[in-house]
């Protein structure tokens, strides 16, 4: 009989996990290292695939960063909205860019691995995992 283990592909996206064996990670340090939050490995620890499987494959990711980013600052602005009564305009300011500044490493972050999970042909495979026995 045989123990596979099959990581929720949900989870490993956000434990930052290589898409292609959801084992190893992407990056070196977590994000709340501030001057080290970029730093990824080039190949995967687990598995040694290459993360940037192109040139400038990453290029994509600011897209997705854009995108992230402007849906949070849509969602902060009804907040505010709501919450503070229509305040001033200097608490919208106030409020989305000092969000959107202290969440910058787990944008970045999350902006390439979502590029790596839904915008590459990586996908799961399961002789690359570690296994469970
Ligand atoms: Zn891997």
């Amino acid at each position: 009989m045989c123990n596979s283990y099959t990581p929720s592909k949900g989870l490993s996206l956000l434990q930052g996990k290589c898409p292609r064996c959801q084992s190893g990670k992407i990056f070196k340090s977590n994000a709340t290292k501030i001057t080290k939050f970029t730093d990824m490995f080039q190949n995967c620890p687990v598995c040694d695939l290459r993360f940037e499987i192109e040139p400038g494959f990453f290029w994509g990711a600011m897209y997705v960063s854009y995108a992230m980013t402007t849906g949070m600052m849509l969602v902060l602005g009804a907040l505010t909205f709501f919450i503070g009564h229509d305040p001033d305009f200097w608490w919208y300011i106030s409020i989305i860019c000092g969000t959107v500044i202290l969440s910058t490493p787990l944008l970045y972050r999350y902006a390439r691995i979502m590029m790596l999970y839904f915008f590459s042909p990586i996908r799961f495979e399961e002789k690359y995992a570690n296994k469970i026995s």
